[in-house]
């Protein structure tokens, strides 16, 4: 059995709890120590049954609560190597807690095997995640990435389910309020994905056998939670499948208290 839970998904902070029966771990820690332990008293899991944060990139969205909350805990960090560089360069490493870059093969924390992948983006060396849990269950993440990559799509297929980014609207980003410069650096390769590149992505994830969505890493400006959905669910309803029937898709970080997925 696995357990799953967006605790915080957004452009403003991104964290996940992935669990199995002897314990959990977090992907990222973007929000306050406060928060993240507040989120986790809210689907019961104590702080110290996180056996490790796995840390995408160096963005402070994905690391803003991270030194305060594995340092208190004494969680144990992995990344790639040119995150952790930044994460020392930018004073978020601490000697009470050790960090440690993860090799391609993964590890292994509470009975769970992680294995990272690239991601496309404008951070020294991003990584998404795949994690198989002790029934072999596997739930991939891949968040901030302009494009889906070989590599990426190599991980997403045969998972049984997938957080992927659904950022931004194109035509809001386009006409909305952000200076140009950053409506480009979101549109590249090393930016973030668009409903409709999600949306792309999630058919043809649907059409190997994955069942279960949560669309993450909304943008607050440029985008709404009902745009992102709607863009899959249209997508999807073209090649034939069904909302709950052929499967089933969320979006992460809109209900208020997070809710716990068991599969
Ligand atoms: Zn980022
Ligand atoms: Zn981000």
């Amino acid at each position: 059995m696995a357990r799953f839970c967006p605790l915080f998904s957004s452009s403003s902070g991104n964290c996940t709890y992935i669990g199995g029966a002897s314990g959990g771990i977090l992907i990222d820690a973007g929000v306050s120590a406060a928060r993240i332990t507040g989120a986790l008293a809210d689907i019961g899991v104590e702080p110290e049954n996180i056996g490790a944060i796995f840390v995408t990139h160096e963005h402070s969205d994905h690391i803003n609560g991270l030194r305060v909350f594995a340092g208190r805990h004494g969680i144990k960090v992995y990344a790639s190597e040119g995150t952790l560089t930044a994460l020392e360069e930018m004073n978020c490493l601490s000697d009470k807690y050790s960090a440690e870059v993860i090799t391609r093969d993964g590890i292994s924390v509470n009975g769970m095997r992680i294995v990272p992948f690239r991601t496309s983006h404008d951070s020294r060396e991003s990584f998404g995640y795949s994690v198989f849990t002790p029934d072999d269950r596997r739930v991939t993440i891949a968040t901030d990435t302009g494009v889906v990559t070989e590599e990426t799509m190599s991980f997403l297929l045969g998972s049984d389910l997938v957080m992927i980014e659904s950022n931004h609207d194109i035509a809001m980003l386009q006409n909305g309020p952000y200076p140009y410069p950053l409506k480009r650096r979101i549109l590249s390769d090393r930016g973030h994905l668009s409903n409709e590149a999600c949306s792309q992505t999630v058919t043809k994830l649907v059409n190997n056998g994955t069942s279960r969505f949560w669309l993450a890493h909304l943008s607050r400006e440029n985008n709404f939670p009902d745009l992102a959905y709607q863009t899959s669910v249209s997508a999807l309803s073209m090649i034939g499948a069904s909302i709950n029937k052929d499967y089933v898709l969320n979006v992460a970080g809109v209900s208020p208290k997070p809710e716990m997925v068991v599969f």
